[in-house]
C-alpha cells in the first residue's frame, strides 16, 4: 500500500533563531486503515472533506493477515484479505482521501481542534473518527513471548508456509473462526493440525466448524489449555504443555509451532481517559457512532464486541463519515 505525506510547515519565531514546525490541519483524520478505516475515508472523501488517514503498525487491519475472505458481500469466489484492502484504499484515494503510515502517539480531544501526534509530528484536526480496530490476544503463558518468531505465531496466512513448520505436528490454540480459519489454513502445511479448545464446544460459525472438524488432518484437543510454551532452552518450539481441565491432566504435546487465534482486544490505549469505554476498552458510541466527545467518531472492532465482521465495520465506517460530515456541516467546517 502506498502513503503520501503533505504536511503544512509553519514558520514560528523563537527567541533566538527561527524555528520551522509542521503542523498539518485537517477536516477530518481518521485513525486506522482497515475495512471501517477505509470505508469512512471513501465516503469523507466523497463528501469533499479530503480525509487524512494515519494507517497505524499495520497498514489494512487485521484483514491484510486473513487469506481468503469468504463472506464480503459482492465476491462470490471470495477475495484475498489483503487484495481487498488495497481495492478498498484505492477507491477511497480516486475520491481525495489521503494517507500516512504512521502510528498516533497522542491524542487530546479535550478542545477543538482536537490535536494528535503521530511520528513526533503534531497533526489537528476539526473532527476525528476512530477506527483503530483490535490486536490478538496473548495466552500468556511461559514460553509464549521468548518464543515469539520462533515458533510462536498468531497469524497463520503470514508464516504458516515457513519450512520450519512444513510436514510438522502443529497446534493451533482457540475454538472461534480464526482458529477454525488458522487450522484449516495450517493443513496445507503441517502433517497433523491438534485445534486446542478450552470447552467441549466450538464457538466458531457452523460452517466453519464443521468444515475443520471435517478435515482428516485436523484433531480436535476438547476441554483443554496449553499450560507452557516449550523449549526455551533450545530456543524453539518443541511442543506445548497441555492442562485438561475438567480431570486436572497434564500432558507434553510434540509440535513445531503454536498459532495463537483466541480473540482480540480493542486498541484504545491512548485514548483512555479522552473517550469513555467500557471496561475492557471498547470504546461507547454516545449518538449514532459519535463518542462522548462531540467530534470524535467511531467505528469498527475497537467499539465493537459483538459483530466484528469486515462488513459491520465496513458499514459503522460509512455510518461514522456520514456522522462526521454532518456535524462539520452543523459547524459550518
Ligand atoms: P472469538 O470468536 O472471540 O473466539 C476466541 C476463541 O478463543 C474462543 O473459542 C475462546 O474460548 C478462546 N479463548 C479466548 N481466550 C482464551 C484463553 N485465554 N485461552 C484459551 N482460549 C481462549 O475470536 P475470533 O475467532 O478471532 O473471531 C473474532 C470475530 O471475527 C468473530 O466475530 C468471528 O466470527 C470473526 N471472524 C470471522 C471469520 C470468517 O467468517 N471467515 C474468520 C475469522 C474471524 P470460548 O469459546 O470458551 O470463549
Amino acid at each position: 500500500m502506498f502513503f503520501e505525506d503533505e504536511p503544512l510547515r509553519v514558520n514560528l519565531r523563537g527567541s533566538r533563531r527561527p524555528v520551522t514546525l509542521r503542523v498539518s490541519m485537517e477536516k477530518v483524520v481518521i485513525i486506522g486503515s482497515g475495512c471501517a478505516g477505509w470505508t469512512a475515508a471513501l465516503y469523507t472523501a466523497r463528501a469533499n472533506l479530503a480525509p487524512l488517514v494515519l494507517s497505524g503498525r499495520q497498514p489494512g487491519g487485521l484483514l491484510t493477515t486473513t487469506s481468503l475472505v469468504e463472506n464480503f458481500p459482492g465476491f462470490p469466489e471470495g477475495v484475498d484479505g489483503y487484495e481487498l484492502m488495497a481495492r478498498m484504499q484505492k477507491q477511497a484515494e480516486r475520491f481525495g482521501a489521503r494517507s500516512r503510515f504512521a502510528v498516533v502517539e497522542t491524542a487530546d480531544f479535550s478542545r477543538r481542534p482536537f490535536a494528535l501526534t503521530a511520528d513526533g509530528e503534531r497533526i489537528e484536526a476539526q473532527a476525528v473518527i476512530i477506527a483503530t480496530g483490535a490486536s490478538h490476544k496473548h495466552l500468556g503463558v511461559p514460553g509464549e513471548r521468548a518464543l515469539e518468531t520462533k515458533g510462536v505465531t498468531y497469524c497463520a496466512t503470514c508464516d504458516g508456509a515457513l519450512p520450519v513448520f512444513r510436514q510438522q505436528p502443529l497446534v493451533v490454540v482457540g475454538g472461534g473462526d480464526s482458529a477454525c480459519e488458522e487450522a484449516l489454513y495450517l493443513t496445507r502445511f503441517g502433517s497433523e493440525i491438534f485445534l486446542v479448545h478450552r470447552r467441549d464446544r466450538l464457538r466458531a460459525s457452523k460452517i466453519m466448524a464443521d468444515r475443520a472438524l471435517a478435515h482428516p488432518k485436523i484433531k480436535p484437543v476438547w476441554n483443554s489449555v496449553v499450560t507452557e510454551v516449550l523449549d526455551v532452552s533450545q530456543d524453539r518450539v518443541t511442543g506445548v504443555r497441555l492442562k485438561n481441565l475438567q480431570t486436572g491432566a497434564e500432558t507434553v504435546l510434540a509440535c513445531a509451532g503454536v498459532f495463537v487465534a483466541i480473540g482480540h482486544s480493542p486498541c484504545t490505549e491512548i485514548f483512555k481517559g479522552q473517550v469513555e469505554m467500557d471496561a475492557q476498552g471498547y470504546i461507547l458510541p454516545k449518538q449514532g457512532t459519535m463518542t462522548s466527545v462531540p467530534g470524535v467518531f467511531v467505528a469498527g472492532d475497537c467499539a465493537d464486541r459483538v459483530y466484528r465482521q469486515a462488513v459491520t465495520a465496513a458499514g459503522m465506517g460509512c455510518a461514522a463519515a456520514i456522522d462526521a460530515e454532518r456535524f462539520l456541516a452543523a459547524q459550518n467546517q
